[in-house]
C-alpha cells in the first residue's frame, strides 16, 4: 500500500520540503520509524545506509522542534552523533534541505579538521539540532561549552560503526552528560552482539524496528572479477574504466597510500581523478567532495572511512579496487552508487587467493555475488569449487554478464559464465586500513 508522508504526521512544511526535494512515498524505514518516533518511544532500528535513514529521524525531530522549548539555555535540543566527519556533515545538509521551510531552525555541525572558532561562534545562539562525531564534541565539552540541559531527543547513527572506531567510551561519556527524560534513537546496520549491550544501557523499554537488509542489492547491479594478482586487477581496473560507461565512480582502495598510487595513475592515464583519505586536511576532503558533487571529478579512489557519508547522486559505479576488510563496509561502500532511487552498478576486484574473504562478504550478504569474467582477461586461477555455496548442493555458484547501466550493453565486457573448476588458492592479503 503506497503511503504519503502526510499520513505519517509530519507537517505541511516538512512535506512540502520532501516534495521539493523529490521525495514523494516513505521509504520502509520512514514508514516505520517516523510514527513510532513521533510516539515519544526509545528506538533501535537496524537498517543500512541508502535506506533513507537520515530522514526517518530528522523527520520526527523536526515535528518536536515545531514546538516550543521550556527548556532553558541555548543548548541543542536534538543531538546526532556520527562516526565520521563526511556523515555527519551530510545530516546537517539533510537537515537543512529539510527544514527549508522552518526558518527558525538552526543546526551546528561539530567535527574535526574543522575551525573550533567557527564553531563555538555558531553555539553563541540557541541551536535546535547539533551534528557531531564524538571526539570533537568531547572537545567541546571538556572545556566547558555544551549545555545538554534543553535536549529532548539523542540520535545515534551508525553506532555499529562508532563502536568499531572505538567511540564507546566517548559515547558513555556523552550519554550521561544528558537528560534522563531524552529520546534516544539509535540506527545500526545489526542490533546483535555488542551494539545490542549498549542499546540496552542507553535506552529505556525501546521499540525495534528491523528493515529487512535486501536480499539483493536492489538497483544495484554487483559483479565480482577474479584475478591472478595485483598487476592482473590493474588491467581489469582499466578495462572496466574504459568499456563501462560511467559518469562518475568510486574505487575503494584498502590504504591510504594505496589511494593516493592509484588516483595518481589515473590521472596520468587522463581521468579527472582525485583521492580521498582519512589523513587529509579536512578543508581539502570538503573540497575533494564538492568537486564530485559538481562533477569536476569523475572518479574518485577512497577508503572506507573517508568514503562514509558520501551521497552524490551521479555515481554510476562503484569499484571495489581492494576487498574491504569487513564484510559490512561491502554493503556501504556498494551503497554509494544506486542512490536515491537510481541505478548502480559495483564492481568487486579480488585475487583467486582472496576467495575466502570474498565468501566471508557472501556470508554477511546472506547472498552471492554474480560471478563473471571478461573475455580474454580470465584469471588463470579458480577459487575452489562450492565454498561458499550456500544454499546450493551442488556447488555452483552464479555466474552472470554484465550488460552496463540501464541494460545498454557493456561494448564487450561481458562477463561470461566461468567454469568452477581449478587449483586451490592458498594464502590471503591484507593491507593497512585507514582505521
Ligand atoms: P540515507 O539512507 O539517509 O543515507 O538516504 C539515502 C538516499 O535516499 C539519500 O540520497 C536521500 O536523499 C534519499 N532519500 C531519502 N528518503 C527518500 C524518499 N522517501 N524517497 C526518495 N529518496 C529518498
Amino acid at each position: 500500500m503506497l503511503m504519503l508522508f502526510s499520513e505519517l504526521g509530519l507537517t505541511p512544511e516538512l512535506t512540502s520540503a520532501l516534495d521539493q526535494s523529490g521525495f514523494t512515498t516513505p521509504t520502509d524505514v520512514q514508514a516505520q520509524a517516523i510514527p513510532a518516533a513521533l510516539a515519544g518511544r526509545d528506538l533501535l532500528v537496524s537498517a543500512q545506509t541508502g535506506s533513507g535513514k537520515t530522514a526517518a529521524f530528522l523527520l520526527p525531530g523536526m515535528v518536536k522542534l515545531a514546538q516550543k522549548s521550556t527548556g532553558k539555555g541555548m543548548g541543542p535540543r536534538i543531538l546526532v552523533l556520527t562516526p565520521t566527519r563526511e556523515l555527519a556533515q551530510q545530516v546537517e545538509k539533510n537537515a537543512t534541505e529539510y527544514g527549508v521551510n522552518l526558518r527558525w531552525l538552526r543546526t551546528v555541525c561539530l567535527v574535526g579538521g574543522a575551525s573550533f572558532g567557527y564553531q563555538v561562534r555558531a553555539m553563541s545562539r540557541p541551536i535546535d539540532i547539533m551534528v557531531a562525531t564524538p571526539g570533537r564534541l568531547m572537545d567541546h565539552m571538556r572545556q566547558g561549552r555544551i549545555d545538554f540541559s534543553r535536549l529532548e531527543m539523542l540520535v545515534l547513527d551508525e553506532a555499529d560503526r562508532m563502536l568499531d572506531m572505538g567511540f564507546i567510551e566517548d559515547i558513555e561519556t556523552i550519554v550521561r552528560a544528558t537528560p534522563e527524560s531524552r529520546q534516544t534513537v539509535l540506527f545500526s546496520a545489526t542490533l546483535d552482539g555488542n551494539i545490542g549491550r549498549l542499546a540496552q544501557k542507553l535506552t529505556r523499554d525501546p521499540q525495534r524496528i528491523e528493515i529487512a537488509r535486501a536480499e539483493s542489492g536492489g538497483n544495484i547491479e554487483e559483479h565480482l572479477l577474479y584475478a591472478d594478482d595485483s598487476r592482473h586487477k590493474e588491467r581489469l581496473l582499466d578495462h572496466i574504466l574504459k568499456e563501462a560507461g560511467f559518469d562518475q565512480a568510486v574505487i575503494f582502495t584498502a590504504t591510504k597510500v594505496g589511494s593516493e598510487e592509484l588516483a595518481d595513475k589515473l590521472s596520468d592515464l587522463g581521468y579527472s581523478a582525485a583521492c580521498l583519505h582519512g589523513d587529509m586536511p579536512q578543508n581539502w576532503r570538503n573540497r575533494t567532495l564538492n568537486d564530485l558533487r559538481r562533477g569536476r571529478i569523475r572518479v574518485l579512489v577512497a577508503t572506507d572511512v573517508a568514503a562514509r557519508g558520501i551521497d552524490v547522486p551521479t555515481i554510476t559505479h562503484v569499484i571495489n579496487y581492494d576487498l574491504p576488510k569487513q564484510a559490512e563496509d561491502y554493503v556501504h561502500r556498494i551503497g554509494r552508487t544506486g542512490r536515491a532511487g537510481r541505478d548502480g552498478v559495483a564492481i568487486t576486484l579480488a585475487e583467486t587467493k582472496e576467495y575466502h574473504r570474498v565468501r566471508r562478504i557472501e556470508q554477511y550478504l546472506k547472498r552471492q555475488i554474480v560471478e563473471g569474467v571478461i573475455e580474454g582477461m580470465e584469471p588463470t586461477r579458480r577459487p575452489p569449487k562450492g565454498g561458499s555455496s550456500r544454499g546450493k548442493p551442488d556447488g555452483q555458484r552464479r555466474s552472470g554478464s554484465y550488460a552496463g547501466r540501464n541494460g545498454k550493453p557493456g561494448n564487450g565486457s561481458s562477463y561470461a559464465k566461468r567454469s568452477s573448476s581449478g587449483p586451490r588458492p592458498q594464502g590471503s592479503h591484507q593491507g593497512s586500513r585507514d582505521r
